[in-house]
């Protein structure tokens, strides 16, 4: 059925296509390329604004990408998933040559932290990709605009940049901001002690004790990184779990994992002040969130992790009157259509999670929609992955959500411990949890905790994308010895018994 409504809007997009193609030769021949005229153009280089982009010009429209920060890939690529992905790879690397690598039969010693060595590896990671980018963006004949954009009219965007201020026309624009850092209030970051997402990607020695506010994905992540090199973390949480919402079984064995790792936390607490002392050192008072006796911390290091929010500061978005939401969200409807016509918006700096994947569905879709008027992104399969040892994947309902929405369910699950692959890495720790409708066994969601979870969750998305049910997953073949087995058990526990638990 899916498959059916795609390909119909696949096959009526391409006269429109077509005419795109050659409407964008015909300006061309008439020499638009001194004075461009453009289809569209993007504010933003992030994953959402940059995908948007070579898309476009891929289906032929002429493109250009506002970015201000002097390199493409966003948030994303220069100082969120890349950056932090790497360093979690290399800390875990270094955390096991200490601590696990014995036991396996390596003996080593001496294992000393390099971290300008580390963090010049990061580096060279991100500058390979944001590069990247800009190679993609000759290859399809994007053009690049470097400086800050505003929209000035529905039909124009301003651009600050280095060589001064210029205005491009365009017939299409789509807002691609997307988001900053949520503040603390009365917490003022200097990105040396207190410090934001950003600053913990690139501390200059490992701190001795370090707390992060909030145990949302990205604090779990980068509390994990300087926990494994050596820092006595401590979360803290307003809440009574850890995880943004992940399904409430999954996050109990994770913060069970996290704690057995070291990591200590404070649930139901919350922080009261985080000031700089005379020493350099950071004092937090913190009490319980229902109130009482407070407690009070020296650390060398306090991240604040409590979110992000939409970036449309100096867009002009109020002059030319797009509506936000309470959030500062900008609101757009399911073509990613805002009420100004001719602006679309997509990403963080919409509703919905803030997570590079999604943004660059919508990317894809925004454009798709401004082609040929059909788009596709599915939020009810979008995953979720935290990049900590081991990793936690979801997509789907969890299982009060599926409770609330009031559906009937079943629920199969399979240790890892059963596992013959994890078994012979030594690395079962975890579970898989699947969740289907009981009366038609269509699979509403899938919890991971364990090895390589954030890749295995791809066959979960799949499932849900193609509506299969867990006895298709079970009676799929899986290679043999392989994690993705357990997968297989825990939807034949779903419908009926697994074999090797
Ligand atoms: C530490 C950290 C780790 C993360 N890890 C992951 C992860 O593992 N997986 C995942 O899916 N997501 C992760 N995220 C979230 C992910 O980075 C964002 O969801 C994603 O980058 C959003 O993409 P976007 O294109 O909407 O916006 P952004 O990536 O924020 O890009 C927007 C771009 O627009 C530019 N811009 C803003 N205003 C203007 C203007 N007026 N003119 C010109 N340019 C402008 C900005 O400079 C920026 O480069 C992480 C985030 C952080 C902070």
């Amino acid at each position: 059925m899916l498959t059916t409504t795609i390909l119909a809007a696949r096959c009526s997009a391409k006269p429109a296509l077509a005419a795109a193609r050659s409407a964008t030769t015909l300006r061309f021949a008439r020499g638009y390329a001194s004075s461009p005229e453009y289809d569209v153009v993007v504010v933003g280089g992030g994953p959402g604004g940059y995908v948007a982009a070579i898309k476009a010009s891929q289906l032929g429209l002429k493109t250009a990408c506002v970015e201000g920060r002097g390199a493409l890939g966003g948030t994303c690529l220069n100082v969120g998933c890349i950056p932090s992905k790497s360093l979690l790879h290399n800390s875990h690397l270094y955390h096991q040559a200490v601590h696990d690598f014995k036991k396996r039969g390596i003996e080593i010693s001496d294992v000393k932290i390099n971290l300008p060595q580390m963090l010049g590896q990061k580096e060279k990671s991100v500058k390979g990709l944001t590069g990247g980018i800009e190679l993609l963006f000759k290859k399809n004949k994007t053009d690049y605009v470097k400086g800050w954009g505003k929209i000035v009219s529905p039909n124009e965007v301003s651009v600050e940049g280095e060589d001064g201020q210029k205005t491009i026309k365009t017939k299409n624009i789509i807002i691609a901001t997307g988001s900053e850092v949520t503040p603390f209030p009365g917490v003022e970051i200097d990105e040396e002690v207190i410090v934001s997402s950003t600053g913990a990607l690139s501390l200059k020695k490992v701190p001795e004790k370090m707390i992060v506010i909030g145990g949302g994905v990205i604090g779990l992540e980068l509390g994990s990184v300087w926990g494994r090199l050596g820092a006595q973390v401590t979360t803290v949480e307003y809440m009574d779990a850890i995880g943004a919402g992940m399904d409430a079984d999954i996050a109990k064995t994770f913060q069970r994992v996290l704690a057995k790792q070291g990591m200590k936390f404070k649930l139901s607490t919350k922080v009261i002040s985080a000031t700089k002392n005379s020493n350099g050192k950071v004092d937090v008072v913190v009490e319980a969130a229902k109130g009482g006796k407070q407690e009070k911390f020296e650390v060398d290091v306090v991240l604040v992790a409590i979110g992000r929010r939409p970036l449309t500061k100096g867009l002009g978005l109020e002059s030319v009157g797009v509506e936000v939401d309470n959030k500062g969200r900008v609101k757009a409807d399911h073509e990613f259509k805002t009420n100004v016509p001719g602006i679309r918006a997509i990403g963080d700096v919409i509703a919905g999670p803030m997570l590079a994947h999604k943004a660059e569905e919508e990317g894809i879709a925004a454009v798709e929609y401004i082609a040929g008027g059909h788009g596709h992104v599915n939020y009810g399969a979008i995953p979720s992955v935290i990049y900590t040892y081991p990793e936690v994947a979801w997509v789907g309902k969890t299982e009060a959500e599926a409770k609330a929405a009031g559906i009937k369910y079943k629920i199969g699950s399979f240790p890892f411990a059963a596992n013959s692959r994890a078994k012979t890495m030594d690395d079962y720790e975890g579970t898989i949890k699947i969740i289907s409708e009981a009366e038609t066994d269509k699979i509403v969601g899938a919890h991971i905790i364990g090895p390589n979870a954030g890749e295995m969750i791809a066959e979960a998305v799949l499932a849900i994308e193609y509506g299969a049910s867990s006895e298709d997953i079970a009676r799929t073949c899986h290679a043999h010895p392989t994690l993705s087995e357990a997968f297989k058990e825990a939807c034949m526990a779903t419908y009926d018994k697994p074999i090797h638990f």
